[in-house]
């Protein structure tokens, strides 16, 4: 689905990123565990009244080494003005007006977007006279709030879901295959691209109507239709490079939001870095399947257990995604390029593999006569049965007795015995365990 994005714009300490972590708080599950973006706080999916949005607090994009601060909140707000349906302009009520508020309300407001003005740290329910003078900004009524107190959130978030745009739920087909090439800059993508459509196999179609098609390529490869998410700033990137990079890391993970499935980009002469790992734990963490394409394979000197050396390397760093397959290819040769598209396709066919609640049981009854579920205090995990409740990603649930017993290796163990039997390669397994008396 395609959400509205609300990006959180101020200039630092009034409150961006306490707001943000009021709106989204309780909602979002950060897992200790593995790596993803998710942690970082920046970027989150939101709820209100049922309607459903990505928040970012642009205060949280790392700012490049030499800027000034002036022209930090600049780069964030024009981030804010591509990329947001509803821009939040968060100013301190406490502070009162300052040139820097002035100065982004002049771009924002120019932008012609949809802003809407909150003025925090108000955190007494009877608004002070102060806050008048923010009507200078020419934004309309500022929407008095506390973001430490919690006061004014649920009108503030009225008025967002208010301002979001008509039918931006559009969902494409189901049928059609939605691919993310994602990897930092340099690995190869905009290459691999070109390489793809370059092809005279591949039939690039335009769908007339969809507002995306600026920025999604469609394409029938023998029998299947794809769409290639958000490849505008790849096939256009000679020119545009510097800004493209800039957005780069909300680029990315809204282009992860809308796929199926993500291509991981990894240059081979360089192997896997910190910024592949949190996009791997990101697609991963929002149940999209994987692909690890290792790039320019043509630079590598190759022995005879070069790619097993690399494979396992690769294992070693991303273990949370020990089901992606790993293909290497070369955007430059065009070498492997068939087996990409093979992948895909099964990889697609895993996505919405369905087992039957029947087989299910098979494999889970057999898996605990093989490998009894843990007990504690003499009191044995009771497994009832378990069924498939969804496709894209599979999600399992497990009806069991006690759920306080249900150990993560444990459900490790079952998830490795289904994988057994039907592999599902390059895609995440969720489970669920629920209690029945
Ligand atoms: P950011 O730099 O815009 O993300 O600002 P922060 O969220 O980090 O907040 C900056 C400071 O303002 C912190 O010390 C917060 O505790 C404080 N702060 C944030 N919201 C409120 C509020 O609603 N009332 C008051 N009194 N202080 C707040
Ligand atoms: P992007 O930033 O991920 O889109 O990367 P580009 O496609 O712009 O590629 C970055 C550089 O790597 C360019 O100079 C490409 O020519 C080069 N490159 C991309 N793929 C390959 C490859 O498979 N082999 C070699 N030798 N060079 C490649």
């Amino acid at each position: 689905m395609d959400r509205p994005i609300v990006c959180i714009v101020g200039r630092p300490n009034v409150g961006k990123s306490t707001l943000f972590n009021k709106i989204v708080g309780k909602r979002i599950a950060i897992t200790e565990d593995k790596p993803g973006v998710t942690r970082d706080r920046i970027y989150a999916e939101a709820e209100w009244l049922n309607k459903y949005f990505t928040l970012i607090d642009t205060g949280g994009l790392e700012p490049e080494n030499e800027d000034t601060i002036m022209s930090n909140i600049k780069k964030q707000a024009e981030i804010a003005i591509d990329t947001a349906d509803v821009i939040l302009f968060v100013v301190d009520g406490l502070d009162g007006l300052t040139s820097t508020d002035r100065e982004i309300g002049n771009i924002l407001r120019k932008s012609g977007k949809e802003v809407l003005l909150a003025c925090n740290k108000i955190d007494t329910p009877k608004t002070p006279n102060e806050i008048f003078e923010f009507y200078e900004l020419g934004l309309g009524d500022p929407i008095v709030i506390s973001g430490e107190q919690g006061l004014g959130i649920g009108d503030l978030l009225d008025e967002i879901v208010e301002h979001f745009p008509e039918n931006k739920d559009t969902e494409y087909d189901e049928d059609l295959i939605k691919v993310a090439l994602v990897g930092k800059p340099n690995v190869g993508k905009s290459s691999l691209i070109n390489n793809i459509l370059g092809e005279e196999r591949v039939i690039v179609t335009n769908i007339p109507g969809t507002t995306r098609d600026a920025i999604d390529t469609f394409f029938n490869y023998g029998d299947e239709r794809y769409v290639f998410i958000d490849t505008a700033g790849l096939r256009r990137k000679r020119n545009i490079s510097e800004k493209i990079e800039r957005y780069s890391v909300v680029r990315t993970l809204t282009a992860v939001d809308r796929s199926d499935i993500c291509i991981l980009v990894i240059d081979a002469t360089e192997g896997v870095t910190e910024q592949d790992t949190k996009i791997a734990g990101y697609a991963h963490d929002n149940g999209k399947a994987i692909i690890i394409a290792v790039n320019k394979w043509d630079l590598v000197e190759k022995g005879d257990k070069t790619y097993l050396q690399y494979e396992k390397e690769i294992r070693e760093t991303l273990g949370f995604i020990n089901y992606a397959p790993i293909v290497f290819i070369s955007a430059k040769t065009g070498q492997r390029i068939n087996k990409l598209f093979d992948l895909i396709n099964i990889v697609n066919n895993n996505y919405n593999l369905r087992i039957s609640t029947g087989v299910l049981n098979d494999i889970i009854n057999e898996a605990v006569l093989l490998n009894q579920p843990p007990s504690d205090k003499g009191v044995r995990l009771k497994i009832y049965y378990g069924t498939q409740v969804a496709v894209r990603p599979p999600k399992f649930v497990i009806f069991v007795k006690n759920k306080e017993l249900v150990h993560f290796s444990y459900q490790r163990y079952l998830e490795n015995q289904i994988r057994q039997h039907f592999g599902f390669a390059g895609v995440p397994l969720q489970f669920e365990f629920r209690e029945k008396g």
